[in-house]
């Protein structure tokens, strides 16, 4: 089987073996791929540095050009890439391909954005001087990126951070560094000068620790869990160095009795278990009326009949397999800990078996239940939702944001009074009226407020506050 080797200053370097497996099938090994050891990371952080005078310079048609080859190869190997996707982390073929587009799009995005770097001239309050407002490249920029969007994460901070000249040492996830691989291969063949762009794949607390620790990295970009991203905060601010942390959710949908109810029906069950629930704008939280209740949880119910788990790669698949043993051990434990609280399993959360052995669950509802119970303040991050039954719209704002994370927000009604007052008083960084709270645009910013995101918004033209540093010249005529 071929190593898939890490890209150290231009030069692909070996190391420990380690397999990827396919969730959806524990016999079947999608690569090998080469774990970095702490002297790796160190000589990529030392390329990285050493490359980035030269890329800062670089012209902006030369960072269009690489992206603009990076998105057309993407673009072209979508099926390819797709399928891989969906062998190393489990969702279906349709939303590995559609992850794979969305991938192509944010390179040809950035790609365009290289082109239109701009500034700001204003005068001075003060006679003959003139001002200029420009913005420069960060330095060195650590990439941290977690399992469940294996190639549109890694895209979405990639592509920006080359975008404004910055260099980039990328630690993907360990357990799908397939796709990541692949983009870091289109990119270097797509014309990057060496050390633009470094890969150290391997665990987080070997190499991912060594980006925390070093002082040569300049600004790190996180998506991961809550905890992971506190030790992100705490080292960064060891170093004053800049960072961007995009971490869990616990996201509620709103359900109105004046809501059509196929609508609230299908929002409901893509958010919650579309991609296995594996979402960080999952919404793990029903929070529904007391007049569309009963008819809103019968034809959910009937909804998840119908849903067929499977081989990701399978024909007729709407819901892979969890990622691996450790998840598929929580969400099953968290099935237990909600009937432990008294909550009703209305449907599913019993492991199932298929022709291949893999990790297959049924999706699982609850009823019955109370915001303040851990399946309802505590991020699953699996196929569980659970159906909290309230009076009136203001005890559903009440609910909806009652929780320690603020990323997505949903409310399925069709008044235009509450959709109103929602869109204002939801505690999100994104408020879905009518849609699934998973699911969004990529030019346009994404990010949350309260415990799921800190810093500057990601993706579209906001992804240049992160990625750049303005500079303010005077200049005395
Ligand atoms: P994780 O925190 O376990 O890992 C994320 C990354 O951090 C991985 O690459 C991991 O190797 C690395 N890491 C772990 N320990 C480290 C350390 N000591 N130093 C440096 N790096 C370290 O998260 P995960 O299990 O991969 O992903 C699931 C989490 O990601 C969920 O909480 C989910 O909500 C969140 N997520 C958030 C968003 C968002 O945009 N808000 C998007 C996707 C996923």
């Amino acid at each position: 089987m071929t190593l898939h080797a890490n890209l150290i200053d231009g030069e692909w370097v070996k190391g420990e073996a380690i397999p990827n497996i396919n969730p959806s099938n524990t016999n079947d090994i999608v690569g090998e791929y080469a774990r970095a050891s702490t002297a790796d990371a160190e000589q990529a952080i030392a390329a990285a540095t050493a490359a980035f005078p030269a890329w800062s310079r670089s012209t902006p048609l030369e960072r269009h050009a690489v992206l603009r080859k990076a998105s057309d190869e993407i673009l072209a190997r979508k099926e390819e890439l797709g399928t891989l996707l969906s062998r190393e982390e489990g969702k279906t073929l349709a939303e590995g391909i559609g992850e794979t587009i969305r991938a192509a799009q944010v390179f040809d995005f950035f790609a365009g954005e290289a082109l239109r770097l701009t500034g700001e001239t204003v005068p001075s309050v003060r006679p003959n001087i003139g001002i200029e407002m420009t913005r420069h490249p960060v330095g060195v920029v650590g990439i941290i990126t977690p399992w469940n969007f294996p190639i549109a994460i890694p895209a979405w901070k990639i592509a920006p951070a080359l975008c404004y000249g910055n260099t980039v040492v990328f630690k993907p996830a360990d357990l799908v560094p397939g796709c990541s691989w692949a983009i870091v291969d289109i990119l270097q063949r797509a014309g990057l000068p060496k050390g633009v762009l470094n890969l150290v794949m391997g665990q987080g607390a070997v190499v991912g620790q060594v980006i925390l620790d070093s002082a040569a990295v300049n600004a790190i970009t996180f998506t991961g869990s809550v905890s992971t991203g506190k030790r992100v905060a705490a080292a960064s601010v060891e170093h004053m160095r800049k960072f961007q942390l995009e971490m869990g959710g616990k996201n509620p949908l709103v359900v109105l009795d004046d809501a059509d109810l196929d609508t609230a029906v299908e929002c409901a069950a893509n958010g919650a278990f579309f991609s296995t629930g594996q979402r960080c704008t999952a919404s793990s939280r029903l929070v529904v009326t007391e007049g569309i209740h009963d008819a809103f949880v019968a034809a959910l119910t009937k909804r998840l009949e119908g849903l067929v788990v499977d081989d990701a790669l399978k024909e007729g698949t709407h819901i892979g397999p969890v990622v691996d043993q450790n998840q598929f051990d929580q969400d099953l434990s968290y099935v237990q800990i909600g009937k432990s609280e008294g909550a009703t399993l209305a449907f599913g959360g019993e492991t199932l078996e298929r022709d291949n052995p893999g990790f297959y669950m049924q999706p699982a509802l609850f009823t019955e239940c109370s915001n303040a119970m851990r399946i309802c303040r505590e991020e699953i991050f699996g196929p569980v939702a659970s159906v909290i039954k309230v009076k009136d719209y203001d005890e559903a704002l009440a609910v909806a944001n009652d929780t320690s994370f603020g990323l997505s927000s949903g409310i399925c009604t069709q008044s235009l009074k509450h959709a109103t007052h929602y869109k204002a008083n939801a505690e999100a960084g994104m408020v879905m009226v009518n849609l699934p709270t998973a699911g969004v645009d990529f030019h346009v910013p994404f990010g949350g407020s309260k415990g799921s995101s800190y810093g500057p918004r990601e993706q579209g033209r906001y992804a240049a506050e992160f990625y750049t540093t303005v500079r303010t010249a005077y200049t005395s005529a």
